[in-house]
């Protein structure tokens, strides 16, 4: 096969049926696909982006929210190499950064690239994304710990930092304003998978690309959550279900928040105490499978890790996003963040579950004017 029969291969449409998958197929029940509501305001998405505020997931972790003018990246990640082995080098998948990330941002920069935590699925996309993003007169801010900054400046980039360190108990930043977004952020947890004592591989990134699964570290455990307001409103985007630190937080409009590995979560304290209108899952595709390959989105993620060092062994980890029975789940959670909040503003918490198509545009305009 010649490198243009690759090319081709991978760039084909991105063309997903969401059949038979709980919160898009109507066959199946409710339909909670935000651009399908009636109700509440009206939520539209598109291919190309809209006019004004606009998000979009790139399944996983990341997402792209920005405006006509600002440009803000969340741990952008399309690369999605299968892992079958964590010693094997993950190669950045350029073709799918081009078209999937960098081609429909247009001649759009990215202005800052938060990034949670230094787990492959995160940040192994981030160094691409930060070459093709600056140029003479424009270099993107990269916002995240230790090992994120490290990995990122291995790739001898010219890039402008905010490195977070979170010593001497701090849990709260404020990074910046770019365009009509600020950005905060705040100290939270690296979910620990269900059946596992084990929050993913952690230590001091060191050492050269190319990175195999297990070079991707968390620095001490942490994944950090990020806040970003925009005329008013709110958004918090966190990796995981276990959201910490949540009266650095406050209120927010909208809780976006990775639900897989939840046999421990907080995802009623976040609730009550952030009180978001909309709840908005992430991170339950199965994210080991290039979009190029997926016909059908898949919510169903299993993996077996070899882990390597004294206790070698191999770990299978069965469906960690059990998404169909989140469904059932969130009204429990609800009345649980209920419980917790005087009688009287029990019925003002009252979140929206909402979820999103991957590599799709939603204009959030009307949210502005609440
Ligand atoms: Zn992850």
């Amino acid at each position: 096969m010649t490198l243009a029969t690759i090319a081709l291969a991978q760039v084909r449409k991105v063309s997903i049926s969401y059949d038979g998958v709980p919160g898009y197929d109507s066959a199946l029940g409710q339909v909670l696909e935000w651009s399908s509501q009636m109700e509440g305001p009206r939520i539209r998405s598109s291919e190309e982006p809209p006019d004004g505020l606009r998000l979009r997931w790139y399944g996983a972790s990341g997402f792209e929210l920005g405006d006509n003018k600002t440009t803000i990246l969340i741990d952008p990640f399309v690369s999605r190499p299968p892992v079958s082995n964590p010693l094997a080098p993950l190669i950045i998948d350029t073709i799918a950064v081009d078209e999937l990330i960098l081609k429909p941002m247009g001649n759009r920069k990215a202005d800052a690239i938060l990034v949670s935590h230094a787990h492959a699925d995160h940040v192994m996309d981030v160094p691409l994304v930060i070459s093709r993003s600056t140029t003479a007169d424009h270099r993107p801010l990269l916002v995240g710990d230790p090992n994120t900054v490290t990995l990122v400046e291995s790739y001898h980039l010219s890039v402008e930092t905010r490195l977070l360190e979170f010593d001497d108990g701090v849990v709260h930043y404020l990074i910046g304003q770019f365009g009509d977004f600020t950005v905060e952020a705040v100290r939270s947890l690296h979910p620990q998978y269900d059946f596992l004592p084990w929050r993913g591989p952690r230590g001091k990134i060191e050492g050269h690309p190319p990175f195999t699964g297990f070079d991707y570290l968390s620095y001490r455990d942490i994944a950090i959550a990020y806040i970003i307001s925009y005329r008013g409103l709110k958004f918090v985007f966190c990796d995981g279900a276990v959201l910490q630190n949540l009266q650095a937080i406050g209120r927010a409009d909208l809780l976006v928040l990775g639900i897989p590995v939840r046999e421990n979560n907080t995802i009623a304290e976040a609730l009550a105490t952030l009180r978001p209108s909309f709840f908005i899952p992430t991170h339950y595709d199965d994210f080991f499978v290039p979009f190029h390959e997926m016909d059908q989105f898949d919510v169903t993620i299993d993996l077996t890790v070899f882990l390597p060092g004294e206790n070698e062994k191999e770990i299978t980890l069965l469906d960690f996003s059990r998404f169909g029975e989140f469904f059932e789940e969130f009204p429990g959670y609800i009345r649980k963040a209920r419980s917790k909040l005087p009688t009287e503003s029990q019925s003002f918490l009252d979140p929206r579950l909402r979820i999103l198509k991957p590599l799709t545009y939603y204009s959030l305009e009307s949210l502005i004017l609440k």
